[in-house]
């Protein structure tokens, strides 16, 4: 589904991403974990081209989208993204957030698109709250619509950045149950993560990065029991 072929990106003298190559397979869950600053989120926004690669080849679904002539309109309505800061329109209602995209980009009926935004608000646990404003949720809530925004789309593939750092203690749970029910019903993700409990659960491989270089890639039971490298260890020292 996403093939990375020694993907490089610089900003200036800054090299981020150093020669980073992996492929993931359709339906499965990576988590992408690694210290501040290793390259995560900008591995992460290569892939929707977010951030535009210096060296190397972003296949998703066999289409090189790294190649100039790509569609990044069609690619980005094909992955969902959901950051660290929700990102919803305070403007608009949640509704109102869930239909646009659905009636601007893929042109649907704002009946049709109302209708699976309602399927989509009780999936996350948020139907009564589609006639809110972004302003009167809780992070938590903010970010299940968030989420919910992103799947009104379709997408085959979800991109999460640290989609829990921003939140409250005590609404981590929450969010996390939602990306947990959505993981192994067929859609692909890539989650930006410190939370290795969460991690360890639903991944299906860990990929831990460090200076840009992708060190270890391995199951989650393998990876958090058995690190091979010295990074991974000093890494899960600190972090378990
Ligand atoms: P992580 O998500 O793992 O914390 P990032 O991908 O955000 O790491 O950043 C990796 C490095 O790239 C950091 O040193 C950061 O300062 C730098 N960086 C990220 N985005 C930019 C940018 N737009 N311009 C310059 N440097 C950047
Ligand atoms: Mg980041």
């Amino acid at each position: 589904m996403i093939k990375i072929d020694h993907l490089n990106k610089s900003f200036g003298k800054l090299d981020v991403l150093k020669d980073v190559s992996l492929e993931i397979d359709k339906g499965e869950v990576v988590a992408l974990i690694g210290p501040s600053g290793s390259g995560k989120s900008t591995l992460l926004r290569c892939l929707n081209l977010l951030e535009i690669p210096t060296a190397g080849h972003v296949y998703i679904d066999g289409t090189d989208i790294t190649a100039k002539a790509t569609n990044v309109v069609k690619i980005r309505e094909n992955m969902g993204m959901v950051f660290q800061h929700f990102n919803l329109f305070p403007h608009m209602t949640v509704m109102e957030n869930m239909i646009y995209a659905p009636t601007k980009v893929k042109g649907l009926t704002k009946e049709t698109a109302k209708q699976e935004a309602m399927r989509l608000l009780s999936q996350v646990g948020l139907a009564e709250k589609a006639d809110a404003y972004p302003a009167t949720l809780s992070g938590g809530q903010k970010q299940r619509v968030a989420i919910a925004r992103a799947l009104a789309m379709k997408p085959e593939i979800m991109l999460f950045d640290e989609p829990t750092s921003a939140l409250d203690p005590e609404m981590v749970k929450e969010v996390l149950q939602v990306i947990q029910d959505l993981a192994h019903t067929g859609i692909t993700m890539v989650i930006v993560t410190h939370e290795m409990g969460f991690a360890r659960n639903v991944a299906d491989r860990i990929c831990f990065l460090d200076g840009g270089t992708l060190v270890e890639v391995a199951q989650p039971q393998e990876f958090f029991t058995n690190p091979k490298t010295d990074r991974a260890k000093e890494f899960l020292s600190k972090v378990l």
